[in-house]
């Protein structure tokens, strides 16, 4: 395979992807469909800033935000049944039962932890350890700037802890489950990843909603742009979207079965973290996974990290064993 040279990288050399936001299909079908998958991005965005900004006291509230959240995956659910990016990303029974599986367990563990700490003892203790005066200088910013600077911060931390997982051994066993997906729709983002579930949790549980509203606006961002990395819906999303945000089609490049193009696209929401650091490349894939695609049973997804740790250490400790090595050929 050919591979398309992006600065001075290869992409695409051991699996097929396409670069370029010129060659990526466009939503097929009537003036009406067309529209709604035009605009349903940058609408969905600033409806939620617009709530968020005027919502009063007593709704602008954590709880509320998860409640909005699970609204917005089933909105999308019906979405990707409408108009999905790849047939052969569609939900499969086997694949939901994996899917449901993660949810399961984040649940499980969620009510082991709210049995043990009170919610109300950790919100006490968190509102007295801040001296919330000292945050007066950064409180007094419009609430917008604000907002971008809890979410931008989240996301240069996330970028170089997500570069990191791909560069680091140890990391890299954590997240690699992860990458064994084949497919992307609302529910991977969940798959291999308890910790969010957890979070999803105990937000439930009413852990965050002593949170100020500027932390609630950073997360609607983060919401209403990094979902749609794992998501099975053609979009003709604006030019000035995937130039700023992270998408579907930067996501799926980054699980794709080619080497080099995994090694890219590693922000969660602002794409031009990636731009700013030589990471980013625009394009897609549909052909996803490690190792050609090969598909993990729930148990392998588990024990994966531990089994390879293991191997690895014993590799590196093993006896020398004496290995016959070949002749050079002399210098011609
Ligand atoms: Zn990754
Ligand atoms: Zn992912």
């Amino acid at each position: 395979m050919d591979g398309v040279r992006v600065g001075n990288r290869l992409i695409g050399a051991d699996a097929p992807v396409t670069v370029g936001w010129e060659n990526i299909p466009r939503v097929q079908g009537g003036p009406v469909k067309q529209f709604v998958f035009t605009w349903f991005q940058p609408t969905v965005l600033f409806a939620l800033i617009a709530f968020w900004y005027y919502a009063p006291n007593s709704i602008a509230k954590a709880s509320t935000a998860i409640g909005i959240a699970v609204g917005f995956k089933v909105l999308l659910l019906a979405l990707e049944w409408v108009n999905p990016r790849y047939e052969s990303w569609r939900l499969t029974w086997k694949e939901l039962a994996t899917d449901l599986f993660y949810v399961g367990l984040g649940f499980t563990v969620l009510r082991l932890v709210d049995g043990f700490i009170g919610d109300d003892v950790m919100i006490k203790a968190i509102q007295g350890y801040f001296d919330w005066d000292k945050f007066s200088w950064f409180t007094g910013l419009p609430l917008l700037v604000q907002a971008f600077v809890i979410s931008f911060i989240f996301d240069f931390g996330q970028y170089w802890m997500h570069r990191g997982m791909h560069n680091w051994y140890p990391l890299w066993l954590t997240h690699s489950v992860h990458h064994y997906i084949t497919q992307l729709n609302i529910n991977k983002g969940a798959v291999g990843n308890p910790v969010e579930l957890f979070l999803i949790g105990l937000g439930i549980g009413g852990f965050f909603d002593f949170l100020p509203r500027a932390a609630l606006l950073a997360g609607a961002i983060g919401l209403s742009v990094s979902t749609y990395q794992h998501i099975n819906v053609r979009f003709n999303t604006p030019r000035w979207w995937r130039f700023v945000f992270n998408t579907t089609e930067h996501h799926s490049l980054h699980h794709s079965q080619d080497y080099e193009a995994t090694r890219s696209n590693y922000a969660g929401t602002y794409i031009f973290i990636d731009r700013i650091f030589g990471t980013c490349v625009d394009g897609e894939a549909e052909l996803l996974g490690m190792e050609g695609g090969r598909r993990m049973s729930i148990r392998e997804q588990m024990t994966y990290p531990f089994t390879e740790a293991w191997k690895s250490i014993r590799k590196r400790f093993a006896r020398p064993v004496a290995v016959p090595v070949p002749r050079a050929a002399p210098p011609a």
